[in-house]
């Protein structure tokens, strides 16, 4: 039995929920579903769905099934099947054995279409598509259909006739005989069933008549006992209609439709015909690639799965549509990654100081700490010698007001290692700065330090011994428009994609170690980034994606 007294309460699903509960509508069940249709990789707004889906079964030891909503016959693809199922287990979700294709109740759905003809509920309307459009009416006046009392003997044949394949595309439908005269025109005898010949990625040539949505989705929730079916708000308006369905077919469930807000994301698209056309047109490299808001994307560039349902628990449930910053999502992926990621050292934009204090072929091994916020995650043993690399704008010759790093003259730390002071720069013949001559102070070793002396900065480097070259992919916002879907006339959502969302510098460097680094673990690399390895790493070519900046302009 139930505790009505600890019953979730987060919000409005809850309270309808709590309130089946306790009337016991559905007896103690909790039983909701998740639906994608197999024809693109999930999003970010699929994660929402997901995590509101799966995640209210869980609060309720309840169950959900995933069902591949897959009653349309064009653009599936088993490619699609396969990421979706990956997806939700990476974002930490389980369908156990109830994994359903609404494909494989094509007969059943038949069958109820059948019967509600029997019943005078629906019938064959052999309207072209131009004259029920024609026929729709308007506010002021009801739609018409010429065949809406043939017969109930006439529709049975037609119908039969349908599925045998004796009629073209287009040539009739099935209508459900609801109020022609409705105001809501999802009520004016909508079409349940057309005619579509084509190849069904599951069921091959075994139909060419195919049902609706709004005929099909009730009746695969009724036919799983699905309780509580959450989907987004633009279904409000069909909300009567799934309730129709419901109600005059035979169906084991009166499961119950309750809609919530869409997810927005600012700076890109998360319509599945934009997300494929970026992939087809080659805007990206794939429904992986790092940049998208694809969940594939979004691990690959190595946000964490814990990010995405903190984000989603933060931006709550509620009724009407959003949109959240893209910093938003970022600032979750930085408050999980500040204790998880361990440190690490790399140089973008290198430039070589020479300690010429230190001597030639001499290399020290310095201890380092691989997490400060976890010290039982250890430490590793970073190489240091005679020359290093810094950050190029770490050293200013001519320093600007609180600039605390290398100056001429000026001391500073080099993390894990010495304090130096930089004695000399040495140019090209154009003047610019190609090295700095440096000495180091043998008593000014971290976590030894002896030399008493106070320096304002610390700095990061990389041995020019060991020191790796890497490709660092920098990734940016994928537009440079907060809403690229808004376009004026002529415009495309293509047009505001942002030239800059990735820049790769040429010359980066990183610590010997991280060569070894394993794919998709993340890292921060000190003052400059969080950085996971890409699958394209290739023995001599090491590549990180960037996860995110350290720093956020993102305010809560
Ligand atoms: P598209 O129209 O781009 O193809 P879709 O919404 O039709 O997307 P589905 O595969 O049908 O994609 O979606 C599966 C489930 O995910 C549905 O229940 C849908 O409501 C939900 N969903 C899709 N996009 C979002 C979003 N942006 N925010 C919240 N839920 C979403
Ligand atoms: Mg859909």
């Amino acid at each position: 039995m139930r505790d009505f007294n600890d019953l979730p309460a987060n919000h409005f699903i809850n309270t309808i929920i709590n309130e089946d509960l306790k009337s016991g509508r559905y007896g103690d069940r909790v039983h909701t579903r998740f639906p994608p249709e197999p024809n693109g990789y999930l999003h970010i707004g699929h994660a929402k769905a997901i995590f509101v889906d799966f995640g209210t079964a869980q609060e309720y030891s309840g169950l959900c099934n995933l069902r591949m909503d897959d009653t349309n016959p064009a653009k599936e693809d088993v490619e699609y099947v396969d990421a979706i199922k990956e997806d939700i287990h990476w974002l930490g979700y389980d369908w156990g054995d109830r994994f359903y294709y609404a494909s494989d109740y094509f007969e059943r759905m038949y069958d109820c279409a059948v019967s509600l003809i029997k019943k005078g509920l629906a019938y064959v309307c052999q309207l072209s598509p131009d004259q029920f459009r024609e026929m729709r009416g308007d506010l002021s006046h009801p739609a018409v259909s010429p065949y809406r009392d043939r017969p109930i003997e006439e529709s049975l044949d037609l119908f039969a006739r349908m599925r045998q394949g004796e009629f073209e595309n287009g040539a009739m439908t099935l209508r459900a005989k609801i109020d022609l005269a409705s105001p809501n025109f999802n009520m004016r005898d909508p079409v349940i069933y057309r005619i579509n010949h084509q190849t069904h990625h599951r069921t091959g040539d075994t139909w060419c008549i195919y049902p609706m949505y709004d005929f099909a989705h009730p009746l695969e929730d009724a036919f799983e006992e699905v309780t509580h079916s959450l989907c987004t708000l633009e279904f409000e308006d069909h909300r009567p209609l799934y309730e129709w369905v419901i109600e005059n077919c035979d169906v084991p469930c009166r499961s119950r439709q309750i809609e919530f807000a869409r997810l927005g994301i600012t700076n890109t698209v998360m319509s599945k015909r934009k997300l494929r056309r970026l992939v087809e047109e080659g805007f990206v490299c794939g429904w992986d690639d790092p940049r998208m808001p694809t969940l594939a994307g979004m691990r690959r560039r190595g946000y964490p799965a814990a990010a995405i349902r903190n984000f989603c628990a933060g931006i709550g449930v509620a009724k009407s549509n959003s949109t959240v910053e893209f910093a938003q999502l970022e600032h979750c992926v930085r408050e999980e990654l500040n204790t998880s990621a361990d440190r690490a050292m790399a140089i973008l934009d290198p430039l070589k100081v020479v300690i010429t204090s230190f001597p030639e072929d001499h290399s020290e091994l310095l201890p380092a700490e691989n997490n400060p916020e976890l010290p039982e995650r250890g430490t590793r043993e970073l190489s240091f010698s005679r020359e290093v690399y810094i950050e190029r704008e770490d050293f200013m010759e001519e320093p600007v007001k609180g600039f605390r790093r290398l100056i001429p003259g000026g001391e500073v730390r080099l993390k894990y290692a010495y304090i130096i002071r930089c004695d000399e720069v040495i140019k090209d013949e154009n003047g610019n700065i190609v090295e700095l001559h440096c000495s180091h102070d043998p008593n000014s070793r971290s976590g030894e330090d002896t030399s008493g002396k106070k320096v304002k900065g610390t700095i990061q480097w990389v041995d020019a011994k060991t020191a790796v070259p890497v490709e660092l992919r920098l990734y940016d916002l994928l537009f440079t428009k907060a809403n690229p879907d808004d376009v004026e006339e002529g415009q495309e959502f293509t047009d505001f994609i942002n030239p800059d969302s990735l820049t790769i510098p040429e010359n980066a460097l990183l610590e010997a170690g991280l060569a070894k680094a394993e794919v998709g673990v993340p890292y921060q690399f000190l003052r400059t980034g969080y950085f996971v390895k890409d699958k394209d790493s290739r023995e001599g070519n090491i590549v990180f994606n960037r996860v995110v900046s350290l720093k956020s302009s993102w305010k809560k």
